[in-house]
């Protein structure tokens, strides 16, 4: 056996947090379930208190399991460390609260995933922490938002939802100048087509529960940092106690065994059927970064390298029943929360509702599309049946 890695961040999907060099181990890491690990001598428990980040401690600040999953994603994320989190929320909340406190103001995307406008609007303001939402279009002009009190610019690109395409490269060159921290949701690309510490942002977050998990029957998050930003969000996920499952940890790294070849088939099926989609006269537009219509499509082309399975339309009826009508048409597209597993899934967005900005009030009905692992075929004759459902 030699030892030389295989570079392509692909193949090593296959190895990360794996043990090598040894005969006759199992494939996977054990899975290590404990609250307790025991120590002989008082001084060797005080020695491993010293650093309980980097090996077995106690069980709320990993296990050998916990560990393996936060050294692989680090490894795929090109960060100095990763934190696995009990949920993608507590990821971003444990993330937000490691830089902003009492008198201090955030900039967010108004696309952001719903549940973090909450945790800014009631948690954080509580805390006396303002919160400005920003366009996802804004690129250099992010710059006239930035105050001196201003700590960190939180992103998620494409916005959950609407797909808005964000301008990275600008927004953390004014970070940069300005001395604002950057962070990014990155769960729609997984690390496989984003790597957003490559491109300059400080703290890329996950809500593994979706791709990396893949199979619906788990909750995950894992934040991935730059060396500068590390204690801070350390500290602040381990003063939450929301610490990550051993076996949602083992999941997660089961799950990234298989991620490139489920994003591969999410992806090819999606755009396959987005392409359809904007070729039926029921579809006003289909919001989906890859498709040349898009608005954002030169951005992402830019800087992703594919496209994940979750898009959404835009449909034509003005009838208020259009969207609840072909939702509940659908038979192969459950209606269900969530994303990223292996079956197809449907949900009504309301960005004309929900949101802070008005760029939104005048859209049509809105559906989100989870295309799952299903025969495209089957999937597109269930939508084409659906969209005929739909009153004029
Ligand atoms: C689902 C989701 C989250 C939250 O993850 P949970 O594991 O459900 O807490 C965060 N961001 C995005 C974009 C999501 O879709």
């Amino acid at each position: 056996m030699t030892n030389t890695q295989p570079h392509s961040r692909v193949s090593r999907l296959t190895s990360l947090g794996r043990e090598h060099g040894q005969n006759a181990i199992p494939v996977n890491p054990p899975i290590v379930r404990a609250s307790t690990f025991l120590f002989d001598k008082l001084a060797d428990f005080e020695a491993a208190s010293t650093h309980p980040f980097n090996g077995a401690f106690y069980g709320r600040v990993g296990t050998p399991t916990t560990f393996a999953f936060e050294q692989a994603m680090a490894e795929l994320e090109g960060g100095h460390r990763s934190i696995a989190t009990a949920s993608g929320v507590a990821a971003i909340s444990s993330a937000l609260l490691a830089f902003l406190g009492h008198g201090d103001h955030v900039l967010v995307v108004d696309t952001v995933y719903e549940p973090v406008r909450r945790f800014c609007n009631r948690a954080l303001s509580r805390l006396g922490v303002e919160t400005t939402y920003y366009s996802p279009l804004t690129g250099a002009g992010i710059a006239d938002l930035v105050r001196p009190e201003t700590r960190l610019i939180y992103m998620e690109s494409p916005g959950s939802g609407t797909f808005e395409i964000q301008d990275m490269a600008a927004i953390v060159a004014v970070a940069r100048e300005k001395g604002v921290r950057t962070a990014i949701d990155n769960t729609w690309a997984t690390p496989l087509l984003l790597r957003p510490l490559e491109h300059g942002i400080d703290v890329s977050i996950h809500a593994a529960t979706k791709y990396i998990v893949g199979h619906s029957d788990a909750m995950l998050g894992v934040v991935t940092v730059n060396e500068d930003c590390y204690d801070a969000v350390r500290r602040s996920t381990q003063d939450l106690g929301a610490c990550a499952g051993t076996e949602e940890c083992n999941l997660g790294l089961r799950g990234l065994r298989t991620l490139d070849v489920r994003l591969q088939r999410h992806g090819a099926t999606a755009l396959e059927l987005a392409r359809w989609l904007e070729t039926r006269p029921e579809v006003k537009r289909v919001l989906h970064p890859a498709l040349e219509s898009f608005p954002g499509h030169a951005l992402w082309k830019r800087d992703f390298s594919g496209a994940a399975g979750l898009f959404s339309v835009e449909l034509a009826s003005g009838n208020p029943d259009a969207a609840r009508t072909f939702i509940d048409a659908l038979s192969m597209f459950r209606i269900g929360f969530s994303w990223g597993g292996f079956e197809s899934l449907v949900l009504p967005m309301h960005p004309q509702k929900s949101r802070t900005l008005g760029l939104w009030k005048d859209m049509g009905p809105v559906v989100r599309l989870q295309v799952g692992l299903e025969d495209a075929g089957d999937l597109k004759a269930d939508l084409a049946q659906a969209l005929d459902a739909i009153p004029v």
